[in-house]
C-alpha cells in the first residue's frame, strides 16, 4: 500500500526541476556583502590574500628546479648556487608561514558569518507570517536551510574556501597561459576545449540533488520527525507504556533506508561525473606531453626549459581541472545558498515593517469581524462562514462550542495569526491588514493550549525577558494566577530554573501549574485584549474555581475572550457566543441562552448531568 508521503514524493518527482533563483555569482556576491555588513571584512580580504599566496607558493615551486638546473648548466659559482637555493627556500618558508597565519585568523570570521545567517534564519522562522508555518514549501525550505548552516563544511562557511581556491586557480591559469603560449597556442586550445566540456557535463550531473531537493527533504523530515519523537518529553510516557521503541526503530530504519537509497542514486550519478572528468583529463595531458617530448627530441628547447614547460603543462592541467572542480563545488554550494535565500525571502502575506505602526495608546479597543469566512489551504469547505461579531471595549466574551467547531480558528483570526478568506477584521474600524502585524500582536495577551515555556527562571518566563524584569509585577501576576505559594516554596523562588531538558537543578511544574504560570505571563504583558483558550483544561477543580473568582479582577479594564467547551465555566462572562456548523448559532448571557432552550441549553444539560454524575461517583 502506498503511503501518503510516498504519493507526495512520486508527484514531486514528476514536476519540472526548479530553476535556481540565484546563480553562483549572485550568491558569491551575497556572501561577500553579508561579510562586509557583518563587520567581518577580514574574511573577504584574507580569502583574497590566501589565493595570492597559494599562487605565489606554486610559482616558487614551479621555478625552483629549472632555475637551479639552469645555474648548473651555466656552470655558475658555488655562492651563486647557494644563494639561489637559500632565496627559494626563504620564499617558500615565508609564503607557507603567511598562509598558515591567515588560515588560523580567518576561521572565526567565517564562523561568525555563518552564525549570522543562522540567526537570520531563526528570526525568519520565529517571525514569519503565521500561515507560512503551515505551508509545506516553507517547512521544506527551513529544513534544507538549517542543513546548509549546520557545520563548518556546509555551503555557508565552506564557500570562502571555494572562492579562494577558485581565485587561485584562475590566477594560476592566467599566468600559465602566458607561459605556455610561447610554446604552442594550439595546446592551450586543446586543454580549454576539453575543460569546457568537462565543466558543463559536471555541472549537469552534480545538480542531481538540487533537482530532487523535494524528495530529499521529505526523507530528512521523516528521519528528523522520528528521532524527535524518540526524544520528545511529551511522548516519553506513551513510548514506555505502549512499548513503542521497536516500532519507532522500525520507522527510523525505514526512513533511513529511503534516504540512503536516494543518496546511493545521487552518488552513482556523481560517479559518472568524476569518470567523465578523468577521461577528459587523460586526453588533455596525453596530447600535451606528446608534443613537449617531440620538442625535446628535435632540440627545440633546452633541458631546463623542458623541465619548466613539463611542470607548467601538468600545472596548467591542474589549474584547469581546479577551475572546473571549484566551479562545480561553487555551483553546489550556490544551490544551498539559494535555498537559504529563498527561505529568508519567503513571501510574507502579512505586512510587518511596511505596515502602519500601531501603539496601544489606550486601554480599550473594539474589534469587529465583518462577514468573515475562513477556509484552511487545501480544505474542501470553510471552517467559518459569514461571521459578524463585535467585541466591545471592555467586554468579557465567551466562545463555546464542541471540539472542532472552529473556536480556535476564530481566535486565530481575531489575533491576526490568519487572514480571513473573505471579509475583514477591524480594530476600531481599521482593517488590521493595514497595520504592522507585530504591533498588532502587541495588543494581545494570551494563554493558548500549547504552552511555550522556555528553559529559564520563573521570573524570566513571566516577564519574557532576561534583563528587564519588574519583580514586583511578576509577584503580583503570579499571585493573581494563584501560583504564589507554589513558586515561593521553590528552593530559589522566582529565580528557580524551569525545564529539566537544559538545566539539571531545574524544577518541573505540573500541567496545571504551567498553565497558571502562562496565565501570570499573560497578565504581566498587560495588553488591551486578553485571550484565554481553555485556560482551565489542566487545572484541578479548586484551582478552576479560584480562577473563576479572580477572572473579573484579572481582566478588569480589558476586553477578553474566554474559550471553552465546558459551558458552566463561562457563566461569569458578559456575553456568550456558541459556534456550530461554521457560524454563530446562539448568542446571549448564560441565563438568556438557558431560557432560549436551544443548542446551548441542551449541551449545558448534558454536561451538567455528566459532571453531577461524575461528582456522585467521586462521593461514593
Ligand atoms: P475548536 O477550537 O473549536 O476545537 P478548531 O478551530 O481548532 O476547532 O478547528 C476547526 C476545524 O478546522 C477542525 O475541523 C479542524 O480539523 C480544522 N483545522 C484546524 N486547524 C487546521 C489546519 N492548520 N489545517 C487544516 N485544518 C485545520
Amino acid at each position: 500500500m502506498a503511503s501518503a508521503s510516498n504519493t507526495t514524493i512520486l508527484s514531486s518527482q514528476k514536476e519540472k526541476p526548479p530553476k535556481p533563483k540565484y546563480n553562483m555569482f549572485q550568491n558569491s556576491w551575497f556572501m561577500v556583502s553579508l561579510a562586509w555588513k557583518t563587520e567581518e571584512k577580514k574574511v573577504v580580504i584574507l580569502s583574497l590574500l590566501t589565493a595570492v599566496l597559494a599562487v605565489a607558493h606554486n610559482l616558487v615551486n614551479l621555478y625552483v628546479s629549472p632555475t637551479i638546473l639552469s645555474v648548473l648548466e651555466r656552470k655558475a659559482s658555488m655562492p651563486e648556487l647557494i644563494w639561489t637555493i637559500v632565496l627559494f627556500t626563504a620564499a617558500l618558508i615565508f609564503v607557507s608561514a603567511a598562509a598558515a597565519y591567515i588560515n588560523s585568523n580567518i576561521l572565526f570570521g567565517k564562523i561568525t558569518v555563518r552564525s549570522r545567517i543562522l540567526s537570520l534564519l531563526n528570526r525568519k522562522s520565529a517571525t514569519t507570517s503565521y500561515p507560512n508555518l503551515n505551508e509545506d514549501k516553507f517547512k521544506k525550505l527551513v529544513a534544507a536551510s538549517s542543513n546548509a548552516v549546520s557545520g563548518n563544511s556546509e555551503a555557508t562557511e565552506a564557500i570562502w574556501q571555494t572562492l579562494s581556491s577558485l581565485l587561485t586557480n584562475v590566477l594560476g591559469f592566467v599566468i600559465y597561459i602566458s607561459l605556455l603560449t610561447s610554446v604552442q597556442p594550439v595546446l592551450i586550445l586543446v586543454i580549454t576545449a576539453t575543460a569546457v566540456t568537462g565543466y558543463f557535463l559536471g555541472n549537469y550531473l552534480n545538480g542531481y540533488e538540487y533537482r530532487h531537493c523535494d524528495e530529499k527533504s521529505e526523507y530528512i523530515r521523516h528521519i528528523d520527525y522520528i528521532s524527535g519523537q524518540s526524544k520528545d518529553w511529551g511522548a516519553a510516557k506513551d513510548i514506555r507504556i505502549f512499548g513503542l521503541r521497536p516500532w519507532l526503530e522500525e520507522l527510523y530504519t525505514k526512513a533511513l533506508d529511503s534516504l540512503m537509497a536516494f543518496r546511493g542514486k545521487a552518488e552513482s550519478v556523481y560517479l559518472w561525473a568524476k569518470l567523465a572528468d578523468v577521461v577528459l583529463a587523460l586526453l588533455r595531458n596525453g596530447i600535451a606531453y606528446a608534443y613537449l617530448i617531440s620538442m625535446v627530441l628535435t632540440d627545440r628547447i633546452s633541458v631546463s626549459e623542458f623541465l619548466l614547460f613539463f611542470t607548467a603543462v601538468s600545472g596548467f592541467a591542474t589549474w584547469v581541472t581546479g577551475i572546473l572542480t571549484e566551479f562545480n563545488t561553487l555551483y553546489k554550494q550556490s544551490l544551498d545558498i539559494t535555498t537559504v535565500r529563498e527561505c529568508l525571502e519567503y513571501h510574507e502575506p502579512f505586512k510587518f515593517e511596511d505596515g502602519e505602526p500601531l501603539k496601544a495608546e489606550k486601554k480599550e479597543y473594539e474589534i469587529r469581524l465583518e462577514d468573515i469566512s475562513f477556509r484552511y489551504p487545501g480544505a474542501e469547505k470553510d471552517v467559518l462562514t459569514n461571521i459578524n461579531l463585535t467585541l466591545r471595549p471592555g467586554e468579557k466574551l465567551a466562545v463555546v462550542g464542541l471540539n472542532g467547531a472552529g473556536k480556535t480558528t476564530l481566535v486565530k483570526l481575531i489575533c491576526g495569526f490568519l487572514n480571513p478568506t473573505r471579509g475583514r477584521v477591524l480594530l476600531d474600524g481599521r482593517d488590521i491588514r493595514d497595520f504592522n502585524r507585530r504591533d498588532y500582536y502587541d495588543m494581545f495577551s494570551a494563554v493558548f493550549q500549547q504552552f511555550s515555556l522556555l528553559a529559564a527562571t520563573v521570573a524570566s518566563n513571566v516577564a519574557q525577558s532576561e534583563t528587564e524584569i519588574d519583580l514586583e509585577r511578576v509577584k503580583e501576576c503570579v499571585d493573581k494566577a494563584d501560583l504564589r505559594k507554589k513558586i515561593e516554596s521553590l528552593p530559589q523562588s522566582y529565580e528557580t530554573y524551569l525545564n529539566r531538558e537544559v538545566y539539571e537543578d531545574s524544577v518541573m511544574l505540573s500541567g496545571g501549574e504551567t498553565q497558571r504560570l502562562m496565565l501570570a505571563r499573560a497578565l504581566y504583558k498587560d495588553a488591551p485584549f486578553i485571550i484565554l483558550d481553555e485556560p482551565t483544561a489542566a487545572l484541578d477543580p479548586i484551582a478552576e474555581s479560584n480562577m473563576y473568582q479572580k477572572y473579573n479582577e484579572m481582566t478588569s479594564g480589558k476586553s477578553s475572550i474566554y474559550i471553552s467547551h465546558r459551558l458552566a465555566s463561562t457563566r461569569f462572562c458578559d456575553r456568550i457566543i456558541m459556534i456550530d456548523n461554521g457560524g454563530i448559532c446562539e448568542e446571549g448571557t448564560h441565563d438568556q441562552l438557558l431560557k432560549l432552550g436551544g443548542k446551548y441549553a441542551d449541551l449545558y444539560e448534558v454536561q451538567s448531568k455528566y459532571y453531577r454524575e461524575g461528582e456522585d461517583v467521586h462521593e461514593e
